[in-house]
């Protein structure tokens, strides 16, 4: 019998779960809070350039990933040009970090992902639907939403739900995901695994500049987890991001930094980081942008992970997550494949 899911959120796990569930006999309805698929893999355009301002690339680092890479991406996807060099906390610049795997991105950008994986399938898109929590009545699963109408919603209002569905699953960040569980008494378990995930928060700086910068690399990363920047990559290294003569860089702050300038307006900010690239690199142009563009994730990046067994009770009375915070590795592929897994638990179910 057709299962009926529901997969709250379209990240890159929740559009690999759509994609994997496509030949299942499943109806699929997606909510997303946003008015587009990516979540964290998000991309901006200005004055015609594109420029990634949370996950930077994909590696396809598991054979599924490969496949898809070669497979139903490959129209959208193009490589970055360079490597990635080390930045180390006296400041000195060092080739090595890169293992020559190649780094994929959009052509439009890393927010290219997502729909390349659910817009070829059936499921029913609901975009613009902050989902704020379930519940579970005689086995079946109900989504509630105040932004929820039409469909098989019951319309906007405080009660406004969508369902009944054989399976839901989550897959915003853990700490959103586990105040949607706080009715849910079969996820006891699984709701306090969600709490106990830390999350590190990044601000992302993207900065437009009249000068090009030939710098021999790509990107460089802070090892030492020590310095204001964590992360400095030039974007016109992706091939038809960045259009005309000049630089766009994009800057990520380290958590550290991040949280000191949380409260910091936007200008304040990203002069703020522009300042303190120019000095760590020694550049003093990199203080002069033309255009700056600041944004602030909170739930960014987890080392953190959930063991397999605070999941077995929920999944078998239709309750599954998926995500980074699932896999335990704040990585596109990791996601990308914990997507992937869920789907093939939900196919077994049908
Ligand atoms: C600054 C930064 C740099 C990074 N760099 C890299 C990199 O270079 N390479 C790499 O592989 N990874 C990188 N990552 C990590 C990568 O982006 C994530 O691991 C991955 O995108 C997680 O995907 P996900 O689907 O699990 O979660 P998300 O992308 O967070 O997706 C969750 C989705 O749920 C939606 N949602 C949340 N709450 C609700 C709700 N209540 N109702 C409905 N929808 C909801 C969100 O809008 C979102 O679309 C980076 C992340 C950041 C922030």
């Amino acid at each position: 019998m057709t299962r009926h899911v529901a997969i709250v959120g379209a990240g890159v796990a929740g559009c690999a779960t759509a994609y994997g569930l496509e030949d299942a006999d499943a109806e699929v309805t997606v909510f997303e809070r946003r008015t587009e698929a990516g979540g964290r893999a998000a991309t901006r355009q200005r004055e015609g350039c594109s420029y990634d301002v949370g996950a930077n690339y994909l590696t396809a680092a598991d054979d599924r990933v490969q496949q898809l890479v070669e497979g139903p991406l490959a129209d959208d996807l193009v490589a970055v040009d360079g490597e990635v060099w080390t930045l180390d906390a006296d400041e000195s610049i060092a080739p090595g970090r890169d293992d020559g795997a190649p780094k994929w991105t959009g052509s439009r950008g890393v927010a290219d992902i997502g729909p390349a994986l659910l817009d070829p399938t059936d499921s029913d898109v609901r975009f613009d639907v902050d989902v704020a929590g379930i519940g579970c009545d005689d086995g079946t699963w109900t989504v509630f939403s105040n932004s929820l109408d039409g469909g098989d919603g019951t319309g906007a209002g405080d009660d406004a739900r969508a369902g009944p569905f054989d399976d839901v699953v989550l897959t915003p960040p853990a700490p959103v995901t586990a105040e949607l569980l706080r009715d849910v008494s079969v996820a006891d378990s699984l709701r306090a695994a969600a709490r106990s995930i830390e999350y590190r928060s990044i601000t992302t700086v993207a900065a437009r500049y009249e000068e090009s910068f030939e710098w021999p690399y790509y990107a460089l990363v802070d090892t030492s987890k020590t310095l204001d920047l964590g992360w400095i990559a030039r974007e016109e290294a992706k091939p038809g991001h960045v259009s005309g003569d000049g630089s766009l860089v994009i800057f990520q702050a380290s958590p550290q930094w991040s949280q000191r300038h949380q409260h910091a307006e936007d200008p304040a900010l990203a002069d703020a980081a522009t300042d303190a690239a120019a000095a760590l690199l020694d550049v003093s142009a990199l203080a002069d942008p033309v255009w700056t563009d600041v944004v602030r994730w909170k739930h960014a990046l987890t080392d953190d992970g959930i063991a397999t067994s605070v999941r077995t009770d929920p999944a078998d009375a239709g309750l599954h997550v998926a995500g980074d915070w699932v896999a335990g590795e704040s990585r596109l592929n990791a996601a990308i494949v914990s997507g992937l897994e869920t789907a093939d638990r939900l196919a077994e179910r049908t």
